[in-house]
């Protein structure tokens, strides 16, 4: 076994060695993962149900203490690390639901009863970025383990610390053993051996959309079922009829939140021509108004970039030569800063218009019309979330049937509701997580016909 230190991304400070898993130690895992889900799927649908409600609880309890491990591990600011925490106890909640909720359905043929049921797939292994570690878990294992499943999670090698945690608190909360286990590893050791091992039957894979179309390729040799939640590239379209003045408020806050490192950001922010310069104008004190800082601080809006690697990445895509409309602030010294900026480039196939950045970067582009907004929007290979801002109702229905993206919002900013479908378009994934049906993904779905003559 290797080991990995992980390091506080706001002062740079060693937090603890992880110990990574090999091929064998996976291996294993799996194995036991395997017994404890049949007799996880012979549990009583109200007892499997009571046990996700006491997962629930368990996370309830240990709030602050996933919140604080947030903010050291990946720099999340305090406020948004507590909302994480909150988030995965509702979606427990939500979830805790489903296990009597399996319906199946009758239906009607002659000679006979035709019957579907459910049927969990076995082992399911979810593989998460390091962006939101905590929130896209309980996206993949919530649901999971409500349809009968065992679950194996693969934290990203930097940010692994809130997952442990919560494969303590499943154990806490009486959660059977191996039916939910948390293995940091390499993505090339770990992840890669989700996809070879028959046993998982389904890798759930939160990620780059270079590294999930090649989890998509080794799945297809056992026709493994493959979720994939990739990048993004979204466009926030401001039209000159909207709120002009709270579209411009709240635009620093669809990009630039977790430090840009969202597979929603509205990196693209299109805005109608006739009201571009006013926009500009309003955009700069917002854009300045976004507090960056310690995340430790409950005033803190916006925390560092998650490591050195990430912040040469992004600095790689505004070089000091570049024409920065204008920027906000950030510390300096110690830890991965990186101020809000943005960018106003004359060409629409300019790289920073085109590439995931994933960091506060924000590119600003003119628009001549409806037509020409929804063009430039879906001119892209992503498809996973974006913004209307408009007070023609009209006109906001008929973007949003346009716009080739999963989850869009008007007149705000808002993506995640666990209790509503999130995934993307396109190269931005394939499948959907959360809102009601999540738990089908899985399933199989079983048909019997029983005759009555
Ligand atoms: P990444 O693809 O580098 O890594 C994601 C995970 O995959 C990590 O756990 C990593 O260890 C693992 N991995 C790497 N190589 C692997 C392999 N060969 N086999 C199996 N697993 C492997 O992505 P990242 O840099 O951690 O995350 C950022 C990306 O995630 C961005 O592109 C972002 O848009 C995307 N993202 C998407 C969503 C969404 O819901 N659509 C949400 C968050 C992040």
């Amino acid at each position: 076994m290797t080991s990995y230190t992980v390091i506080n991304p706001a002062d740079e400070s060693e937090i603890s060695s992880i110990e990574l898993l090999d091929v064998d130690a996976t291996d294993e895992a799996i194995a036991a993962a395997s017994a404890a889900q049949k007799a996880w799927a012979g549990v009583s649908p109200a007892d499997k149900a009571q046990l996700l409600r006491r997962f629930a609880e368990a996370v309830d309890s240990d709030r602050e203490h996933l919140a604080q491990l947030e903010v050291s591990n990946s720099g999340h600011p305090i406020s948004q690390a507590r909302w994480e925490a909150g988030h995965v106890r509702d979606v427990l909640t939500y979830y805790s639901a489903s296990p009597e909720r399996m319906f199946g359905k009758q239906i009607p043929v002659a000679g006979g009863i035709d019957v579907t049921f459910q049927e969990p797939l076995g082992v399911v292994g979810i593989i998460t970025p390091w962006n939101f570690p905590m929130t896209i878990a309980a996206w993949g294992f919530a649901p999971a383990l409500a349809a009968g499943n065992a679950v194996l999670l693969k934290p990203a090698e930097w940010t692994p610390l809130t997952s442990i945690r919560l494969g303590e608190l499943a154990l806490e909360a009486g959660l059977p053993e191996g039916l939910f286990q948390v293995l940091p590893g390499r993505g090339s050791v770990v992840g890669e051996r989700f996809v070879t091992n028959p046993t998982v039957r389904k890798v759930v894979f939160t990620g780059s959309t270079e590294v999930g179309k090649r989890i998509m390729a080794g799945c297809a040799e056992q026709v493994k079922r493959v979720t994939l939640e990739l990048g993004g590239k979204s466009a926030n379209i401001v039209f000159a009829d909207s709120d002009l003045e709270k579209a411009a408020a709240t635009a620093p806050y669809g990009v630039f939140e977790n430090a840009g490192q969202d597979c929603c950001a509205r990196s693209r922010i299109l805005v109608e021509r006739t009201v571009f310069d006013r926009f500009m104008e309003l955009l700069e004190p917002a854009v300045q108004g976004v507090k960056v800082g310690d995340p430790a601080d409950e005033a803190t809006e916006m925390g560092p970039l998650v490591s050195a690697k990430h912040h040469a990445a992004v600095s790689a895509y505004v070089p000091d030569d570049t024409n920065v409309a204008f920027r906000g602030s950030a510390p300096t010294g110690a830890g991965y800063w990186f101020a809000p900026t943005v960018l106003t480039p004359t060409s629409r196939t300019d790289r920073v218009v085109t590439e995931e950045i994933f960091g506060p970067v924000v590119t600003v582009l003119p628009f001549d019309d409806e037509a020409d907004a929804i063009q430039l929007a879906n001119d892209t290979e992503y498809g996973l979330s974006g913004s209307i801002w408009t007070r023609d109702v009209g006109r906001a229905l008929r973007v949003a049937r346009n716009v080739e993206a999963g989850n869009l919002s008007v007149n705000s900013h808002s993506s995640v509701r666990y209790s509503t479908p999130f995934g993307g378009f396109k190269q931005s994934g394939l499948g959907r997580e959360l809102g009601p049906d999540a738990p089908l993904a899985f399933t199989e779905t079983k048909n019997v016909f029983i005759a009555v003559d």
